[in-house]
């Protein structure tokens, strides 16, 4: 079947096939195989845009089996804008029904609807005790119960918005407790937006359902007015509100997304308020989600955070991901599981050096990915609250 990709002609000829993408590629790193780095992906669309080659089921696997993680961006001496390119190659095959079948645009409709999302989450969890979820869906253990939702909090010298989406208020609601926390240490009043908030549309950008998330990108932008920053401690979800500008293409959004931050960024200008940590933590492994340090690349203020409470351990890995990929490890468990089985390699060798036992990720999905893998993993404004004594349960 022939099917226009409707890519930018200058963005698709921009690479010029040096290769130097391909060692920080986790799918080619993972199986070798060209057609699954990201020069051989643009390749197989090039052949399918300006040569009329079939989008066959080869052509969909190939695009399909791209964890998103745009790790080949920021080692590329030429600027292709990979993950712009995926995300347009997904679309139109979305669009022509070649993926995302109806049963996962359902399960990502869910996502918008933040009472249903919690009420479905809580079913899984008891799903999870009753050992009706094949240990095969590689998902941790979920939370039954999650606490009261963050409140705002009136007092400070300066206002920020809080993020709080979907999945990560199902999953580690204590984790924006942890984080309003330490916004209201560092003198910061927190408001937190109401339901139009509820999901960054991130997951529907990745399968190709544009239409869904510029739904989700406009109620979220209504639902956060003003100018005050907009705080997020989900690096997928910061790096899609960053990207609002470009998926909606309007001015409102482009100054939108200028005030979205991460919030180690945040809290990393203004860690001289945050008084001494009640304890400390001895060595941690810190793991850079990907839309943190390659598509974000504000990874560095991570450090500078837990710094105050912990020493941090780099991975000598480049930021390769993890294979976590949002949605990725569900689709593609197989793939998914090799990649990270490179990962806990390489964490493996570091806590053996360092005698460090908890990794650090500040990104839900990657935590949940690795924790299923057995490893303790926590959020690092989980280990500020912790050391610091306050209560978010
Ligand atoms: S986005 Fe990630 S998985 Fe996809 S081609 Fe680039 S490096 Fe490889
Ligand atoms: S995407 Fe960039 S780094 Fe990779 S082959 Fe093309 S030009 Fe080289």
């Amino acid at each position: 079947m022939s099917l226009s990709l409707r890519l930018d002609d200058d963005e698709l000829s921009s690479c010029v096939a040096c290769g130097l993408c391909l060692p920080h590629c986790p799918t080619f790193r993972a199986t070798g195989e060209e057609a699954l780095s990201p020069r051989g992906r643009i390749d197989a669309m090039r052949a399918v845009q300006w040569r009329g080659a079939p989008a066959d089921d080869q052509f969909v696997e190939f695009m399909e089996t791209c964890v998103q993680c745009r790790g080949c961006e920021p080692a590329c001496p030429s600027g292709v804008p990979f993950g712009r390119l995926m995300e347009g190659t997904r679309d139109a095959l979305a669009s022509a029904g070649r993926t995302t079948p109806w049963w996962q645009r359902r399960a990502l409709a869910v996502l918008g609807h933040h009472r249903m999302l919690l009420a479905g989450s809580t079913a899984l969890a008891v799903a999870q005790r009753l050992r009706l979820v094949p240990r095969r869906v590689g998902l941790a253990r979920l939370p039954i119960r999650r606490g009261p939702p963050v409140r705002p909090s009136a007092s400070g010298t300066e206002t920020a918005w809080l993020f709080t989406g979907c999945v990560m208020d199902a999953w580690m609601r204590p984790t924006h407790r942890a984080a309003a926390s330490l916004l209201a240490a560092v003198d910061v009043a927190v408001e937190v937006p109401g339901a139009g908030a509820a999901c960054c549309g991130a997951l529907h950008t990745h399968a190709g359902l544009t239409d869904p998330a510029r739904a989700l990108a406009e109620r979220v932008i209504a639902a956060m007015p003003g100018d005050a920053p907009i705080v997020v401690d989900s690096a997928g979800c910061g790096a899609a509100l960053q990207d609002y500008g470009h998926l909606l293409g309007t001015d409102e959004a482009r100054v939108f997304a200028a005030r979205v931050t991460d919030v180690h960024s945040f809290v990393a200008t203004r860690l001289d308020r945050l008084p001494p940590p009640a304890r400390r933590f001895g060595p941690v492994v810190v793991q850079d989600p990907c839309h943190l340090r390659h598509v974000q690349r504000d990874h560095l203020a991570v450090r500078a955070v837990l710094a105050h409470v912990a020493d941090p351990v780099e991975l000598p890995d480049d930021g390769l991901c993890c294979g976590a990929g949002g949605a990725y490890s569900a689709l593609q468990p197989e793939l998914a599981g090799r990649i990270r089985a490179r990962k806990l390699d390489v964490i493996e060798r570091v806590t053996s050096a360092t005698g460090a036992t908890t990794v650090a990720s500040a990104n839900p999905g990657c935590a949940m990915h690795l924790r299923a893998a057995g490893l303790d993993v926590r959020h690092p404004v989980d280990l500020v609250a912790e050391a610091m004594g306050w209560d978010t349960t």
